[in-house]
Parts: C-alpha cells; structure tokens; sequence
C-alpha cells in the first residue's frame, strides 16, 4: 500500500545541448591558449603591474580570475565591491592578455554560512562542514543557489562587455557531494522521475535483499553512516544524482552569462576520472571541454594517465579541440610524496596535451601565494621571483607555443606527429645537469639517449627513479 507519497519537486530543467560554441573564434586570434589562474587580490596593486609585465614576456595569452573571490566581491550580502575587479581587467586588457572570468561560487563567504547553516554541506557521517577551506556548500540550498545566481549575476551585468573578457568559468572543479536532509528530499523526487514508481526502484535497487523495501518515496534516504555495506544500487543512483544536482547549478550560471554575451564561450574544469561527477552528462553542456590533470613527477605510469585523460576529454569534446586548463609547473601541496618537476617535464606535460588535441594549456597559478593551503603549490612565478630557472623555462615554453601555433586546427594524428618530432621526448625529459655519463652510472641501462635500450623508469640528476 502506497502511503502519502512526498511532494514532487519539479525536476530540475537542463536546457539540452546548446550550439557548442568552442575554443576556434578564440584560437584563431590568439593562437594556442597560455597562461593560468590569477588571483591577483592575494598581491597589493603594485604587483599586479609587474605581473602584466611578466605575462607579456612570458607570452601568456590567458588567465582566469576570480575563482575564489567570492567575499571580496560580495563582502556582506548585497554589497557589492566590483572596482577592483574591473581595475585587474583592464589592466590585462592594456597588456593584451585576455581573461577567463570565473564565477566564484565554489568557495562561499563566511556570511553566507553562518546566516543560512543549511547551504553548507553535510557529510556522509553527518557532521554539517564548517567554513574555513572551500567547497563547502550544499547544491540543494535554495539560499546557496539564490545568493551564487546574485554574485554570478552581479559580474555577468558589470563584465559581460569588458574586452578583456574571452571565456567564462562557472565556479570550479564541480565534484562534492552532500548528505543533508535538503539533498535527500530532492533526491527523493530525482528518483520518482528516474523510476515513476516505488515498485520498480524496489526492483531496480534489489531491496528484497536485507529488508531494505521501500513503500514511500519519503522512506528514502540519502546513502549515511551505516552499520555495514549500503545497498550499491543506492550508492550509485545517489552519486548519478549529485551530478546532476551540481549540473543543474552549472547551466543556471552558464544561461545567465549566455543572456549577456551570447558569442563568449562558458565552460567549467572538469578533472580527468573524477568518480562522481558524470562527464558524459556535463559535456554537451559546455561549450569549451577543460580539465585539471595534476601529473605526478613520482609516478612513473603518470604519463600514461595523463594521455588517457587527454584522450578522455578529446572525446568528451567529440574530436573538438579541447583545452587543459590546470596543471602544476612544479612540486603541489597535497601529497605525501612530493616531487618537483624539472623545467623539462612541465614542457613535456604541456606538450603532451597539446599533442592530443589541447588548444589550451594553462597552469595553477601564475605567482605562487605567499600564504593559505596551497603556499606551496608551485606556479609560473615562484617564491623566488621570475629570475629562476622555473620562471625562464615558462617563458621559454611560451615562446615555443607561438611557432607551435600553426598547429591549431590541425588533426591530432598530425599535430601529435608534428609536436614530438619537432620537440623530441627525450630532449624535454632529460633535466638539466644530467649527461649520457652521468646517467650511465645508474647501472640500469636507461640512458634516455638510447630508448632502444630501455627499460622501464627514467633517470633524474643522475638518479635512476625506477624501481
Ligand atoms: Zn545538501
């Protein structure tokens, strides 16, 4: 017997696949996409001159800004502090380097989450997450997406005609997934759209198995701390419905920038394999495919990956060229094991998506903060300043990217042809100091100038990392 079955949201309305905008009005101008996040506001303003000043030299065509600004631009609610912001753009637009303008509603500011707990989100055991990282907030809070709509919107109508502006980033690396009683209600009517009635989500997820049967919608739940193993069919139905959840919020942001600049591409970072966000739902939705691809100097099977995420994204843009927006010049701040990369690896990771299909190849970050989680996720400028040996091979590879700029357009087969014979692998993998010498002292008979003999692994400073 069915008992009052819960009210039903209407469901979210995804607009269907848009006219891909894509990456070639763009190419076409600039050439190969080069640069990477700027978070100017981290730096006083006489810095922000002298990071033009390096970006021209370097040849960054690029940045993306604003991603995690959201409260300084809306430091109380309403209020908003948009001058800056505008001060930055022209600024990179008197530099010729154009901007990625990013909405910054991954990371909410403090007031949003003590005015209104609920937009924070709630995890897998319960504990309601505090404000102090990023990401915290619930994709079902009506609050939470009312407030994101307003700052979004709030730049959409100040910086839709800025010159400066050549793409846009809706928030960023889309992927959480909460547990609150929010998300569960509107869990509750994504499933009755899924299966109509209880009776088939009974057949569908097996809930004869363990007396988990269900007689009202309103009996269900989100997948919580439990005794033992959850039902897996509950498991994966909840992950398809936390990425749409976050979906719906991307096309909300991307319609509203769409209504203001029609021709600038929207797009978002997606991030290789990530196991809950369904990629194949969200590319039609973007007109410019993205990713993050953090390429570990460690792991010797690294650039296998890379390629297969490369190729992923490749065919998630359906052959259309697709562009890398993140990866590290160097060391990042999150493993355990932490390896720099040499100047040459940084080129060869470039190089390899570029060969795959990237008509973009930008970094995390531009200047290295001085504070915050990630002081020690490297960037293009270095603690150290630009008179470093990380710093002059960015430039470097700048300068290649524009004589490698007649391959846009190209087919992969062609361009991947072109890259690696006019930049052979081993020349961009062998870091400097190292010599046919010195190499040959690791007794492994993997001297890169003689890839015939060998084997797995690779030498560094005279180090043989394989196993
Ligand atoms: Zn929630």
């Amino acid at each position: 017997m069915r008992l009052n079955p819960a009210p039903v949201k209407a469901p979210a309305r995804l607009t269907g696949p848009p006219a891909r905008r894509g990456l070639d009005a763009l190419t076409r101008e600039l050439g190969l996409l080069y640069g990477g996040d700027y978070n100017p506001e981290q730096w006083p303003r006489e810095v922000w001159h002298e990071d033009v000043a390096l970006m021209r030299a370097a040849g960054v065509n690029l940045v993306t800004v604003g991603v995690f600004s959201w409260a300084l631009l809306e430091p109380r609610p309403g209020e908003f502090e948009l001058d800056w912001l505008s001060d930055v753009l022209d600024l990179l637009h008197a530099g010729a380097i154009g901007v990625d303008l990013a909405t910054p509603t991954a990371s909410p500011p403090a007031w949003l989450g003590l005015r209104w707990p609920e937009t924070r989100a709630v995890t897998i055991d319960g504990v309601r997450l505090s404000h102090g990282s990023r990401n915290h907030f619930c994709p079902s809070s009506p609050v939470y997406r009312e407030r994101a709509l307003t700052i979004a919107g709030a730049l959409v109508d100040r910086f839709a005609a800025h010159p400066a502006v050549r793409m846009w980033h809706i928030g960023n690396e889309y992927g959480q997934v909460c547990h609150c009683d929010l998300c569960g209600a509107e869990f509750q009517a994504w499933l009755h759209r899924r299966y109509g009635t209880v009776d088939e989500l009974n057949r569908a997820w097996g809930t004869t198995f363990w007396s988990q049967r269900y007689d009202d919608w309103a009996e269900i739940v989100p997948p919580r701390a439990a005794p033992y193993l959850i039902n897996p069919t509950q498991n994966l139905d909840y992950r398809r419905f936390a990425s749409d959840q976050l979906l719906a919020l991307f096309v909300e942001q991307r319609d509203l920038v769409r209504r203001a600049a029609p021709a600038t591409p929207v797009t978002t970072n997606f991030m290789g394999f990530h196991p809950l966000t369904d990629y194949w739902q969200w590319a039609p939705e973007v007109d410019v495919v993205a990713d993050d691809t953090y390429g570990d100097p460690a792991d010797e099977d690294s650039p296998l990956r890379q390629g297969l995420a490369h190729d992923l994204m490749r065919g998630l843009a359906g052959g259309a060229p697709w562009m890398l927006m993140e990866q590290a010049p160097s060391a990042v701040n999150w493993r355990p094991h932490n390896l720099p990369k040499t100047p040459g690896r940084m080129r060869l990771d470039s190089l390899r998506a570029i060969a795959r299909g990237a008509d973009g190849s930008c970094f995390f970050q531009w200047r290295q903060s001085a504070f915050g989680a990630e002081r020690f996720h490297s960037a293009l400028v270095p603690h150290a300043g630009p008179d470093t040996r990380l710093h002059r091979a960015v430039g470097a590879h700048g300068a290649e990217l524009r004589r490698l700029d007649r391959v846009v357009g190209a087919r992969v087969e062609a361009r991947a042809a072109f890259v690696f014979d006019w930049s052979s692998w081993w020349a961009v993998e062998e870091p400097a100091g190292c010599s046919p010498g010195a190499l040959g002292r690791c007794g492994h008979g993997q001297c890169p100038r003689r890839p015939a003999r060998s084997g797995r692994g690779f030498c560094c400073r005279g180090r043989c990392l394989s196993p």
